[in-house]
């Protein structure tokens, strides 16, 4: 299985791909909402998490978010918002729209690594 991320910085891809590695996992890449789009058409079967940014070009991460859980084929694979949108009412619109997780920038690998954890059901690091 691997694991998605969604996020228009290069940089922060990079971070959650690094901490996915030492979770032993492969971490496909998204820079915007249409290309996760495109990454689920493709892979959804293979895909055990999707983090989602909130602020992207385009489509930002609740749209995303609306349209994983709406769909029949996606709306099984745990979301977890990591963003810098850390506003209670942000969470709580997230939350309610279906999202497992929030996690706000930014955060240590250690935190992002025990919520990827808790997103596929296993236990802290
Ligand atoms: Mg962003």
């Amino acid at each position: 299985m691997k694991l998605l991320t969604v996020d228009d910085s290069k940089t922060m891809r990079q971070i959650i791909q690094g901490v996915g590695a030492t979770l032993g996992y492969e971490v496909l890449e998204a820079e915007h909402g249409l290309k996760a789009l495109e990454v689920l058409r493709k892979s959804a079967d293979e895909i055990a998490v999707i983090m989602l940014d909130w602020n992207m070009p385009g489509m930002n991460g609740l749209e995303v978010l609306k349209i994983i859980k709406a769909s029949d084929d996606w709306k099984h694979i745990p979301v977890m918002m990591v963003t810098t949108e850390s506003e209670k009412g942000h969470i709580i619109q997230a939350v309610r729209h279906g999202a497992i997780q929030y996690v706000t920038k930014p955060f240590s690998p250690e935190e992002l690594a025990n919520k990827i954890l808790e997103s596929l059901g296993m236990g802290e690091l």
